[in-house]
């Protein structure tokens, strides 16, 4: 059976290097690969509104930026339909039924929630919006019959959410909704790359990352800035790869045939790993090779921006159009939806 693929991504900020190696780059595998009947990326602006209701322009201004990001770092918009969330009111009904076969316990207990809840300082002050995202976004993926969703493993619990979800109403109500999976990269550092701090994961919310947007002078310094080894002071000195984010990235990011053109004198990256264990490699050497790794996958993606941003208009009309999409498919989900649970007594009035 081909696929509906779903992901999703929230503007709150600009595309980093975790969305690429944990989202986009899976993403625009399956595009080129071709075997999928629908293909949607959703821009999450109301879930992103869960945590920055204050700071409706941050989410305004993020939204075009992440669509521009998305275009960038590689999806074809004549292959996937990017939409923006709000577009599609459905989704808020949609949410509102599931809210009643889900338990307030439940919902404290998911780990990514709990996480952020920290992260964010909302221990006394909670937004109720931002404890149930998870079923409004179990609406975003079950509104389009979903089958499949790419994503980092953060969003494990939301899928585990949402399938319970899809149990409880059909089997309560009747069965109109499809299991979807999760699809994660293949790597675990690639499913949640690390911050610089070398602490949390990733994050626009934490400012803690390279975006795909940052000019070379920025992302140098952000590499030069990049957590390493603390007991690592002199050249000399044996050093921990574990835990050391420029390892870490150069894990995901770099390819033996970096090593004959940046940095000839070792052959591999289990060599140079090896080195820096020994002793006698700096910091700063492995950064600068970072450094140029990144900038070669950023530099094409810098020029893509800057020509979507001369033709800006073209991406609002996309969006548009897009939005128009999304709103027949999912009211069609919530026909069916009033159908099996009953509420259409007023169906066949005209
Ligand atoms: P926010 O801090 O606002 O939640 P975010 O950086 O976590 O932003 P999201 O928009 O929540 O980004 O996530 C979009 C997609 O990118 C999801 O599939 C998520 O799993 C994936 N993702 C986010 N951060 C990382 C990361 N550090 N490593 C791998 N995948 C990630
Ligand atoms: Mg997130």
């Amino acid at each position: 059976m081909a696929e509906t693929i779903l992901s999703g991504i929230r503007p709150t900020g600009n595309l980093h290097l975790g969305h690429y190696c944990g989202a986009i780059s899976q993403l625009v595998e399956l595009q080129n690969k071709g075997s999928y009947d629908n293909f949607f990326v959703m821009i999450a602006d109301a879930q992103a509104l869960t945590d920055n209701a204050k700071n409706v322009d941050k989410v305004k201004n993020n939204v075009i930026q992440v669509a521009i990001d998305l275009i960038s770092a590689g999806i074809d918009p004549n292959k996937v339909t990017i939409f923006i969330q709000s577009q599609v009111p459905q989704l808020h009904e949609m949410t509102d039924y599931f809210l009643n076969l889900v338990t307030l316990s439940r919902l404290k207990r998911n780990p990514t929630v709990k996480e952020e809840l920290k992260q964010r300082g909302f221990e006394n002050s909670l937004p109720v919006g931002f404890l149930t995202y998870p079923v409004s976004q179990a609406a975003d993926i079950l509104a389009f019959s979903t089958t499949l969703v790419p994503a980092g493993d953060d969003q494990n619990p939301m899928l585990e959410q949402c399938r319970e979800i899809v149990h409880t109403f059909n089997s309560t109500y009747a069965s109109i909704f499809t299991m979807p999976k999760i699809m994660l990269p293949s790597s675990k550092t690639q499913a949640r790359l690390p911050g610089l701090d070398g602490k949390l994961k990733m994050s626009k919310s934490a400012g803690n990352g390279i975006n795909l947007c940052d000019d070379e002078a920025t992302v140098k310094q952000k590499i030069m800035n990049a957590y390493t080894d603390p007991n690592h002071i002199k050249v000399s000195d044996p050093g921990q790869i574990e835990g050391n984010v420029v390892f870490t990235y150069l894990d995901v990011f770099c390819k033996d045939e970096h090593f004959a053109k940046y940095l000839p004198d070792y052959k591999n990256l289990a060599e140079l790993k090896e080195h820096y264990r020994r002793g006698g490699l700096g910091d700063v050497k492995v950064k600068i090779f970072l450094n140029n790794i990144l900038q070669e996958l950023l530099t094409p993606i810098r020029a893509k921006r800057a020509e979507l941003e001369n033709n800006i208009d073209n991406v609002y009309d996309m969006l548009f159009e897009n939005g128009k999409k999304m709103r027949k498919i999912a009211q069609a989900k919530i026909e069916q939806m009033h159908d099996a649970m009953g509420i259409n007594y007023l169906k066949y009035r005209k």
